[in-house]
């Protein structure tokens, strides 16, 4: 008896997929460095909630279908939870569960009075009409009420959703208020309570961080060739502003596979194209590389701003960057980590790297509360300030106590957000 009882207390719980282990394999290496409470570290290692839901939505052709939906949040104990709801066929509550732990040390990392969630509705949004996401978007929103609010837990964009789908979920919560709630999401447009330079933060904040990398390492972002996954909001934006700044972007890629050509990108006429079109598919200069080639080119700086789960075990001894930054969230695996890290290759990590969307979602979000709205330049500057001195801390400790930057900027995180959890205690 006793021993069964012993097994169903550690079955696996329903969050516990690959990328979650690989959240919690981050965080078992960071804790050590972070000097807290083992008890408080074992709290950590599971989300406070998580909702799942199910979404029957009218499709154009009059079927009805129903589609799952997530919402996790992990930690609340800085304030209201945050992050993004993403569309996309993998979403799933494991999913959900790693990047809503992820997005606890980012807040934390930036010093944002937030905790980590994480959304999504398991979909194939490509092959959606604008009405139908709109049916699905409003659905979901509906099924979150109970857990979504100002100060409850703050949505924003991820993979595959935008200032729209933002718009859509705040329509929705208010209509149910009866009143106006801009501060419920942020990454909205500007005309309802959204932030200048929301849409830019995520990429620009990328770059801010290479460009602060680059500074210490004493190499020229001028002189960098840059390779970027991910032609999106983030990896769009990112190799942008690396042209802006003088260096050159030999490769992007997106759904639709990689261009190259050695001698740069004309990156402004490709995202007017893949804006036009929806892909890079059909464009013409340069040549075509499949997303795993475009990993493995020669180049100064790899910038991963697809998905998780992207530089493996099986291709992370093939990489041929210097440097790697994180546009999105996980996409090195832990094996991928040590062998990059054996290599001499260092890493920008994700939960500093592309830190810029939720600083500014960040700055939205009082921005509403206070119905006080800044300009562009000042945002910006508030943006590079946060960011420099998050990048300062983690380096800082990196070299100090000679581990990687991601462990660095986890420790960051995780010291502050126990140390919170210690000073709260233990409820009732
Ligand atoms: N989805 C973005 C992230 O992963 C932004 C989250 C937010 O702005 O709340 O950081």
């Amino acid at each position: 008896m006793a021993s069964t009882r012993e097994a169903e207390l550690h079955a696996p719980l329903e969050w516990d997929t690959p990328l979650y282990r690989t959240a919690v394999a981050q965080f078992d290496q960071a804790v050590p460095h972070a000097g807290i409470h083992p008890d408080i570290a074992e709290r950590l290692r599971y989300p406070e909630r998580a909702f799942i839901v199910s979404c029957p939505v009218r499709l154009d052709d009059g079927r009805r279908v129903v589609f799952p939906g997530y919402r996790v949040q992990h930690s609340s104990v800085l304030g209201p939870t945050k992050g993004g709801v993403r569309y996309d066929a993998e979403v799933s509550l494991g999913e959900c569960a790693a990047l809503a732990v992820w997005m606890t040390w980012k807040c934390a990392l930036l010093r944002l009075p937030y905790g980590g969630a994480k959304g999504g509705v398991r979909c194939n949004p490509r092959a959606m009409s604008q009405a139908e996401l709109e049916r699905v978007t409003r659905r979901y929103t509906s099924e979150l009420l109970p857990i979504i609010g100002p100060q409850e837990d703050i949505p924003a964009p991820d993979m595959a959703t935008n200032e729209q789908t933002m718009a859509w979920m705040m329509d929705t919560y208010s209509m149910q208020r009866g009143f106006a709630v801009p501060e419920v999401v942020t990454g909205k447009p500007i005309s309802i309570g959204g932030s200048v330079f929301r849409h830019e933060a995520t990429g620009a904040g990328v770059v801010m961080t290479i460009a602060r990398a680059c500074e210490r390492l004493d190499w020229k972002l001028s002189e960098q060739r840059c390779v970027v996954q991910g032609f999106g909001n983030v990896g769009g934006i990112a190799a942008q502003e690396l042209v802006d700044r003088g260096a050159t972007v030999i490769a992007v890629s997106d759904v639709s596979g990689g261009v190259y050509d050695p001698a740069g990108l004309d990156i402004p006429s490709m995202s007017a194209y893949a804006k036009e079109h929806g892909s890079l598919e059909g464009w013409a200069t340069g040549s075509r590389v499949s997303n795993e080639e475009l990993l493995e080119l020669e180049c100064d700086i790899l910038v991963l701003a697809a998905r998780e789960d992207q530089v493996t075990s099986a291709n992370a001894h093939l990489l041929q960057c210097k440097l790697i930054a994180e546009g999105a969230n996980g996409p090195t695996s832990l094996e991928a980590d040590a062998i990059l890290r054996e290599r001499g290759i260092p890493i920008l990590p994700d939960i500093l790297t592309n830190a810029g969307g939720v600083t500014v979602s960040y700055f939205e979000w009082v921005q509403d509360l206070g119905r006080l709205f800044w300009g562009r330049d000042e945002i910006r500057a508030k943006l590079a300030e946060k960011m420099n001195d998050a990048f300062d801390r983690v380096w800082e400790i990196s070299h100090e106590r000679d581990i990687p930057m991601r462990t660095a900027a986890l420790v960051t995180g995780i010291r502050d957000v126990g140390a919170a959890l210690e000073a709260r205690g233990l409820y009732p």
